[in-house]
């Protein structure tokens, strides 16, 4: 969601003259936009915020001038607090304000910073932005839907990306059309609990993600569709159906459980159970045999024992990810199971991480093993770290690289994989084995 932000602040300012520099060194204005979900992402932003008034000390020695601003989350959450630490920052700013940049940005050059816009407007921003202008690529980020009303125990985004947003299905729909004319093939669309999806429809009813889903899919141009994040408990039957109708959809789904534990579960406050997972999990292998999941956990939240650790790694057996994250729990200012009396020692937290970690290296290695001799599409869309190498990703979310590719950059075309790694997969282009036979 914050490269699509980001993404997005670009077009606000580029009618004012503003374009993307590629070094902080360069730039007239440096925007941080920053995560808030875990302590560490934080104390990145102080860390980062010196390495860039080092680059404005430099600039004003050659006689320029440069703004420095800290959006997203952490500008929300932090406020005046981003000043105290932080003196010659010039703009705080939140993930719902950004559309006021130009006049933020006016307002700093005229009486020299110390602007805070952390308001959660009535109207929503989207309302306000221009349309989105530069082109992202082959593969485009879209954002449907934003905050969250779930409130997990642990969870800061309700703070500070606010309650849930839908944008319209015209408005949306839109925004896919000028993505595919600019190029792009592939869509993720993003939200924060993307499939509470409730957006109004061309009826001028509340329409569902499901739908949402099958009237992208019309889009001739637009051949791939992902979405993320969704929470278990928004999967209903029609978004499952979904699934098994519509081709363009791929086969990968993000859908974070968190842990494998009912009792944690509940002091999470996620409104589903083991069981009611699983029970997803089954019905959309049903109707996508070649569906695969992927997910995040938090290890160590209050409460949690070596019991509900267990029940975790085993839950992770049951299912068999292709990939995860998963992270020891970060106590956050402002949430409920901050302020829990039954925190687990640092110790405990990094030493069941370890453990969880190697399970899911183990599953991912196994699942990048088992395509080695099958052929899948794959979306070129991205020079690889080697001369004459391309990447992409296969529609189960891999990291496919392959050789001598160049031709095909851009393309979705048929790859055999040949090698298997811990977080890719190498592999020919179809079309060049064919020509070998020939040959
Ligand atoms: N909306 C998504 C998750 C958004 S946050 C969902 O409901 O699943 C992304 C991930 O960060 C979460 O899935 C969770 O695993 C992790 N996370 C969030 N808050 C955290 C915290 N306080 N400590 C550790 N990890 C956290
Ligand atoms: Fe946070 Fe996701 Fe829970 Fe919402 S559903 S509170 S975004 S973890």
């Amino acid at each position: 969601m914050n490269v699509y932000d980001s993404a997005r602040m670009a077009d606000v300012m580029a009618p004012l003259g503003y374009k993307l520099a590629d070094e902080a060194e360069d730039a007239d204005l440096v925007i941080l936009n920053t995560c808030h979900i875990r302590e560490r992402a934080e104390e990145k932003v102080y860390s980062d915020l010196g390495r860039v008034r080092k680059a404005r000390s430099a600039k004003e020695e050659a006689g320029g001038k440069m703004l420095i601003a800290v959006g997203g989350c952490v500008g929300q959450a932090e406020g005046e607090e981003i000043f105290r630490r932080a003196p010659y920052v010039d703009m705080v700013f939140g993930p719902q304000t950004y559309h006021q940049l130009p006049e933020m940005v006016t307002r700093a050059i005229r009486g020299g910073g110390g602007i805070v816009e952390l308001d959660f407007p009535v109207e929503p921003k989207f309302d306000f932005l221009p349309e989105q202008s530069l082109p992202q690529g082959r593969s485009a980020y879209l954002a449907v839907q934003e905050g969250c009303d779930k409130f997990c125990t642990f969870c800061v985004v309700p703070y500070t990306r606010g309650t849930e947003y839908s944008r319209s299905v015209k408005e949306v729909e839109a925004e896919a059309r000028k993505l595919v004319a600019q190029g792009a093939v592939e869509i993720t669309l993003l939200g924060q609990n993307v499939n509470a999806y409730h957006g109004i429809g061309m009826d001028g009813k509340e329409g569902t993600f499901a739908n949402l889903i099958r009237r992208l899919a019309e889009i001739d141009g637009l051949e791939r569709i992902r979405y993320m994040t969704s929470h278990p408990r928004d999967m209903d039957d029609d978004l499952i159906a979904v699934h098994g109708k519509v081709k363009k959809l791929m086969p990968c789904l993000h859908l974070p459980v968190q842990s494998g534990s009912d009792a944690i579960l509940a002091r999470m406050n996620r409104k589903h159970k083991v069981d009611f997972y699983l029970n997803i999990i089954e019905k959309l292998r049903a109707v996508r045999p070649d569906i695969v999941f992927t997910s995040d956990f938090i290890v160590g939240f209050p409460g949690e024992t070596d019991i509900d650790f267990a029940a975790t790694l085993k839950l992770v057996e049951t299912v068999g990810y292709a990939q995860a994250y998963s992270f020891t729990y970060s106590p956050r200012p402002g949430t409920p199971a901050a302020v829990d009396e039954a925190q687990v020692p640092e110790g405990v937290k990094t030493e069941r991480l370890a453990q969880l970690q190697a399970l899911i290296v183990r599953q991912q290695i196994q699942f990048n093993s088992a395509s080695v001799g099958k052929t899948v599409p794959v979306l070129l869309d991205r020079e690889g770290k080697f001369a004459g190498q391309l990447l992409g990703k296969s529609p189960y979310m891999q990291s496919v690289h392959v050789q001598g590719a160049h031709a095909y950059a851009g393309q979705i075309v048929d790859v055999t994989i040949t090698e298997a790694y811990q977080n890719s997969v190498a592999g020919m282009i179809q079309s060049h084995i064919e020509r070998k036979h020939v040959g």
